[in-house]
């Protein structure tokens, strides 16, 4: 199990960061933030790419959808296949339906319970591994 994973945290709001990045960290994966997708891109094209992105689907500049395609045809494997596990708004199925799609690996509903993320969260990264056949 990849306890040391890194996960990147995109959300416009700095409360909502500080909760994922809190839960995350206190389970011993390694956090990151970004205000929103134009950050998660610099962060990734710095070379930081990371084993996990939880991202909102509201935010500035670019928004989650954007992003999850603009990774989707990176033609690095490394970052086209980045989990993506997207913070939803109530009331938008639309967001789940596209994102889904697009090539979303999972989703929580905001207000979200930070346990259901966490789970949500290893078992992506679970998946993934046994994807890599690590
Ligand atoms: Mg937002």
């Amino acid at each position: 199990m990849n306890r040391q994973a890194k996960i990147l945290v995109a959300d416009d709001d700095r409360i909502v960061r500080r909760i994922v990045a809190v839960k995350l960290s206190g389970l011993g994966y390694e956090v990151s933030e970004a205000e929103d997708g134009r950050e998660v891109l610099d962060h990734i094209e710095n070379g930081e790419v990371p084993d996990l992105l939880v991202l909102d689907s509201l935010m500035p500049r670019v928004d989650g959808m954007s992003l999850i395609r603009t990774l989707r045809a990176n033609p690095d494997r490394r970052i086209s296949s980045l989990p993506v596990i997207m913070l939803t708004s109530r009331g938008s199925e639309r967001d789940v339906v596209d994102g889904l799609e697009a090539g979303l690996d999972d989703y929580v509903t905001k207000p979200f319970s930070p346990d259901e993320l966490a789970a949500r969260v290893r078992t992506v990264l679970q998946r993934n591994e046994r994807a890599a056949g690590r």
